[in-house]
C-alpha cells in the first residue's frame, strides 16, 4: 500500500505527554477521544486538537514550537483527496502567516491578496499550483520591501462592518472556568453588544480597539496569535478542502481574530493585565462557543464582497 506523510504537530504531541489527564470545563463533559482530531485525506493525514479544550489552547497557542511538524509515513485511511490546487493554496497561507515582515494583520491581509486573485484564477477555471506560487513569492517580495504594509495602511476602514461584527458579538456566551462574578462581568458586556445603538457601538468600538493596543502580552509574546492563526490553517486545511468560496473562508478567518481582539480587550478592561494563560482561555471559550453556534454563510453574497467584509476587520 502506497504511504502517505503523517504531521503530528508539536503541541499534540505535548498534550498527550502530559501526566494527568485535562479536567477543563469541555473535557469534563466530552466524549472519549476527545479533543484529538484526525484530518484524514488520502494524500496526507493531520493529527491536531480540538482547541474548546483549554489545556489544548494552551498547548497550541503559548509553546512558540507548537506548530514544529513531526513527519512520518503511514497508510492512507480516507478516500478524500487533497487536490494539489488546494494544497498549495493551503501551504501558501500558512507561509504567509509566518512571514517575519508582516504583522499579524498584515499577514491576514496578504492572505486575502492572495485569496483573491487565487478565486480569480478558480473562476477561469484555471487551477495550475504554479500560479499559486507565483503569486505567493510575489507578495512575499512585496512584503519584505514594506509594500505590503503600505498597501494595507491605505485600506480605507469601513466602520460599519465593525460596528456590525462587534453587535454580532452581542450572542456570544463564553463558558469561562473563572469566579461567578468575572462571568458576569463578561457576559454583561458581551449581551450590551446586541443592544447598543450604533453611534454608541462605533464609540464602543473605538475604546475597545485602544483597550487592545495597550495590551503588551502580544508584543511580548507574538507567537500566542501567530499561533492561533497557523492552527486556523491547518486545522481547517483552509481555506477548505472543498471550498468554492474563498471570500467567504477568509471572512470567517478575518472576524474570528476581531472577536479574539476584541474578547481581550475586554477581558483586559479596567487596568488588568491579560495573561497568555487568559488569551489561551478566551480563545478555548470561543473556540467552544463556535463549535456550537456557526456563524451561518451569507451565502448570497460574492466572494469579492465578502473578501472586502473581511478585510474591513483586520
Ligand atoms: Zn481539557
Amino acid at each position: 500500500m502506497e504511504s502517505i506523510e503523517h504531521y503530528h504537530p508539536e503541541f499534540v504531541k505535548g498534550y498527550a505527554a502530559q501526566e494527568s489527564a485535562c479536567t477543563c470545563l469541555a473535557c469534563r463533559h466530552a466524549q472519549p477521544g476527545f479533543p484529538y482530531v484526525s484530518i484524514r485525506l488520502k494524500n496526507q493525514q493531520r493529527e491536531s486538537l480540538n482547541l474548546a479544550c483549554e489545556t489544548a489552547a494552551r498547548q497550541a497557542l503559548l509553546n512558540p514550537e507548537a506548530f514544529v511538524l513531526h513527519t512520518e509515513p503511514k497508510p492512507a485511511e480516507s478516500e478524500t483527496v487533497l487536490d494539489a490546487w488546494h494544497e498549495a493554496l493551503n501551504q501558501h497561507c500558512i507561509n504567509l502567516a509566518i512571514h517575519p515582515a508582516l504583522t499579524l494583520e498584515g499577514r491576514l491581509y496578504a492572505i486575502g491578496v492572495l485569496l483573491s486573485k487565487a478565486q480569480q484564477y478558480r473562476d477561469q477555471g484555471e487551477q495550475e499550483p504554479a500560479l499559486l506560487s507565483a503569486m505567493a513569492e510575489q507578495l512575499a517580495d512585496l512584503a519584505e520591501k514594506g509594500v505590503l504594509a503600505q498597501q494595507f495602511a491605505l485600506l480605507p476602514a469601513i466602520p460599519e462592518h465593525q460596528v456590525a461584527a462587534l453587535k454580532e458579538m452581542g450572542a456570544i456566551r463564553l463558558n469561562l472556568d473563572v469566579p461567578m462574578a468575572e462571568k458576569m462581568a463578561m457576559a454583561l458586556k458581551l449581551s450590551e453588544l446586541a443592544i447598543l445603538s450604533p453611534s454608541r457601538l462605533a464609540e464602543r468600538h473605538q475604546a475597545m480597539a485602544a483597550q487592545w493596543q495597550a495590551i503588551t502580552l502580544f508584543d511580548e509574546q507574538p507567537w500566542i496569535l501567530t499561533n492561533a492563526l497557523i492552527y486556523q490553517l491547518y486545522h481547517q486545511v483552509f481555506p477548505g478542502i472543498a471550498c468554492d468560496n474563498y471570500g467567504e473562508a477568509f471572512l470567517a478567518l478575518a472576524r474570528d481574530f476581531f472577536c479574539i481582539k476584541m474578547l481581550c480587550a475586554i477581558r483586559s478592561a479596567d487596568n488588568h493585565q491579560l495573561t497568555a494563560e487568559e488569551a489561551a482561555m478566551l480563545v478555548s471559550a470561543f473556540e467552544a462557543w463556535k463549535q456550537q453556534h456557526p456563524f451561518p454563510p451569507k451565502g448570497d453574497t460574492t466572494a469579492d464582497y465578502s473578501l472586502l467584509c473581511g478585510l474591513s476587520l483586520l
